[in-house]
């Protein structure tokens, strides 16, 4: 069996965990502080790779579980990278866009000289997006002239790669085919469920459900919908857009929130926040496969009970490695100065996902382990063998 022993080998001047206080002034005039992160966890495969994420559950232990996850995730997809994450405590939906331009702004100021086109690229997370990207290039660029390769998931007027906004969602839509795939199954005909409609979440459904899969249940921060006939996905993403929430729709039934994972189907995607499948409801869920498209969606816990009751997991390091894998993608045209075509970027990802299947595949079939072990063997086994070929290890 493989061992997780791997050592941090890496010099702690190399690294940092860096925490920030980032003081701004309202649009009222008051002033306002909140506290940012970035968390540099190994650079033993390339600069570190990771996005930033402004959520009010920001905590030191959840960035840095977050950056150790994009090592592995990096890792497994087979791209040159490292791991990282960042940051911010707070409700971006409490604050204006000029609030969340200037809190972007300081809290780029104060981390500048940690990031950069060879150390370590930001990326969007839950909270952050293309615009948030924009002005972490802009402030970045003040200090260290124009580098669009400091960050990816750009818009696409400043160098951002077609394909990258749908790319998570795209990714998981590979993975699912992979997986379904290896079980004799196609996509056509299965009951899905996903939790969590936000870019994750809903380029997944819309993705699923245009190749026949029907989404039958999603669920968001206002409120949970199902139709066992089937939610018409490319209505809701309209529904979505006006009402800034799945509530209110009017093509399906409004259910519990918290009923949502135990809901009949046969894939459940979980694509919000971590944590959501553990002991209390493991034993309820009715899916056979669950891909998790969020990060650390399933608790240990949770993974033992549904070990037992034969739910196949498709690990997070792998099942959303899809957007890490077109931030590669933006970066390599950036330093080349190209651009691709969104048919080039779309048929990469998929050459990338059926490979990350296969081989983690095959580290299950080697150490006759689960999909999650197996990926994390896969990954571990990388970044081992970058570091003790880099000699860092004694
Ligand atoms: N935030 C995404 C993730 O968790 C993307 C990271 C990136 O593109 O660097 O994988």
């Amino acid at each position: 069996m493989l061992f997780f022993w791997i050592r941090r080998c890496v010099g702690d001047d190399e690294l940092s965990h860096i925490r920030v206080e980032c003081t701004i002034p309202k649009d009222d005039g008051s002033l306002a502080s909140f506290v940012g992160f970035r968390v540099q966890h190994d650079n033993a495969r390339g600069p570190m790779k990771g996005g930033i994420r402004y959520h009010p559950e920001v905590e030191p232990d959840e960035v840095n579980a977050l950056a150790q996850l994009m090592t592995w995730k990096t890792a497994v997809a087979n791209i040159p990278y490292g791991g990282a994450k960042g940051g911010i405590g707070c409700n971006p939906s409490d604050l204006s866009i000029s609030e969340l331009e200037r809190l972007t702004r300081v809290f780029t100021q104060k981390i500048h000289d940690l990031i950069g086109v060879h150390t370590d690229v930001p990326a969007p997370d839950m909270g952050t997006g293309p615009q948030t990207m924009a002005w972490i290039l802009d402030e970045y660029s003040k200090f260290h002239g124009y580098s669009p390769a400091v960050v990816t998931g750009k818009p696409i007027d400043l160098g951002g790669s077609l394909g990258r906004d749908a790319a998570t969602g795209r990714g998981v839509l590979f993975a699912t085919e992979a997986l379904l795939n290896d079980h004799g199954q196609s996509i056509a005909g299965q009951k899905v469920v996903v939790q969590g409609f936000g870019n994750v979440g809903s380029w997944a459904a819309q993705l699923i459900s245009q190749r026949g899969g029907i989404v039958v249940g999603v669920s968001d921060i206002t409120g949970a919908i199902k139709n066992s006939k089937g939610l018409d996905v490319a209505s809701l993403v309209k529904h979505v857009a006006g009402n800034r929430g799945v509530k209110g729709f009017s093509g399906g039934d409004e259910i519990h929130p918290d009923s949502i994972l135990t809901e009949d189907c046969d894939i459940l995607i979980p694509a919000a926040l971590g944590g959501v499948i553990n002991k209390e409801n493991a034993r309820e869920i009715k899916a056979k496969f669950i891909i998790e498209a969020a990060n650390h969606p399933t608790d240990p816990e949770a993974d033992e009970i549904l070990a037992k009751k034969g739910v196949i997991v498709l690990p997070d390091i792998y099942s959303n490695s899809g957007g890490v894998t077109v931030s590669y993608f933006e970066w390599v045209q950036n330093i080349q100065g190209f651009m691709w075509d969104e048919e080039k970027v779309k048929a990469e990802l998929k050459t990338y996902m059926n490979r990350g299947f296969k081989d983690v595949k095959e580290m299950c079939k080697t150490h006759n382990c689960d999909l999650r072990m197996g990926a994390f063997s896969l990954g571990v086994n990388r970044v081992a063998r970058a570091t003790l070929l880099r000699g860092w290890e004694a």
